[in-house]
């Protein structure tokens, strides 16, 4: 068997296959130049929280900014401290810091990977504004326990859901459990535009109004304006090829599910480790990433088999030179210090084929 190179995520067999649609709408926003948010957006954000069961969704340039104006939103600064895991995307913590306020990390559990609910309660001081969990691969974290701490301490929970867009927490889609949901659809989600975009989920009208003031330069009247604002507007473009993939999520969604299930039944060789997913959590396997004690070595190996993995993410947010002044140190976190040091994401997109998914199963066993 001839298998082709099989990389960790291939966007362009996708896009191939939905290319006239996305260009027919592509050129009904230029023949109306709806450049910057306006009526592409709006029907997006409609169609997203239909999607997502939420009241409101608001479109934003993408996934880093939905996280900022979300801390805004809450009245998030100075002084403040947010409590995010140790392993995320750099972004979770950006948000914080941008708004003035320190990010507080905490470690993720050894098996789910996932926030560690345990560990929340000893970081909360008096200055603890909030809690972002994270749905960390696409899986969604155990949102009922963080939420309890959250109302026994009056903070605020916010879910960062950039990889989780149709996911589900006990058959409930994500992104309507906290104060506000939070979407990356940056090229390699799931839900990705063709472009940089986010978008915001909540249940709450005033904070869907101040979202849409926030990210339009804080006005409601044009050119009067109640507050100093953003430029954090979705364009026409991106509007527009998220209205048509959005279509078509919830197929590819299961399709990664398919695949998912053929790696967690027919990888049988114990050197491989891959995220407990209890029976709450409804994935839709963002990316799928499994431990090894030598990661170099499983990489060299699949890379002489033409598969090429990749690393989410080689250094926990503590860790990152950009946080270096909070003080924290190697040994604080061991269970995302482990994960980073041992991670690998197997391919994992929709369009794999069933030769190439077994073709790694393979690979994986004879390693
Ligand atoms: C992608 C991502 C973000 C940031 O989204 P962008 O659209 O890239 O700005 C934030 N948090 C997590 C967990 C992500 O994966």
């Amino acid at each position: 068997m001839y298998i082709n190179k099989i990389p960790c995520l291939d966007l362009q067999k996708q896009h191939q296959q939905i290319k006239r649609e996305v260009f027919e709408a592509f050129e009904k926003v230029y023949d109306q130049t709806a450049f910057s948010g306006g009526s592409f957006a709006e029907v997006f954000e409609t169609q997203f929280a239909v999607f997502c069961g939420t009241k409101y969704a608001v479109a934003v340039n993408n996934g880093t900014s939905a996280l900022h104006l979300a801390m805004l939103t809450l009245g998030i600064g100075p002084g403040d401290e947010v409590i995010i895991p140790a392993n995320t995307f750099i972004a979770t913590a950006w948000a914080v810091s941008y708004c003035g306020a320190t990010p507080v990390f905490v470690d993720c559990t050894s098996n789910t990977w996932e926030i560690d609910s345990t560990k929340i309660e000893e970081k909360i001081t008096a200055k603890t504004k909030a809690v972002i969990g994270v749905h960390l691969y696409g899986q969604p974290f155990d949102i009922d326990a963080v939420k309890q701490l959250c109302d026994k301490h009056k903070l605020f929970l916010l879910e960062d859901a950039a990889q989780a867009q149709g996911a589900t927490y006990k058959g409930i889609p994500v992104g309507g459990f906290g104060e506000l949901g939070c979407f990356s659809f940056y090229p390699g989600k799931n839900l990705g535009a063709c472009g940089e975009a986010g978008g915001i989920t909540t249940n709450n009208e005033d904070y869907f109004k101040h979202l849409q003031s926030l990210r339009n330069h804080g006005m409601t009247v044009r050119y009067y304006h109640d507050e100093i604002g953003f430029n954090m507007r979705m364009g026409g473009l991106e509007s527009a090829s998220l209205a048509v993939k959005l279509k078509y999520l919830t197929g590819w969604n299961d399709r990664r599910r398919a695949i998912a299930k053929r790696y967690q039944q027919e990888v049988t060789n114990s050197k491989i480790v891959m995220q407990l997913q209890p029976e709450w959590a409804n994935s839709i396997y963002h990316l799928f990433v499994v431990t090894v004690a030598d990661r170099d070595d499983l990489v060299t190996y699949l890379n002489k088999k033409n598969i090429f993995p990749a690393l989410h993410y080689p250094v926990p947010c503590h860790l990152q030179k950009a946080y270096a002044n909070l003080g924290y140190k190697q040994g604080d976190f061991p269970n995302s210090e482990y994960l980073a040091a041992h991670c690998v994401s197997l391919p994992m997109y929709a369009e794999l084929t069933d030769d190439e998914v077994s073709f790694v199963i393979d690979s994986l066993n004879k390693y």
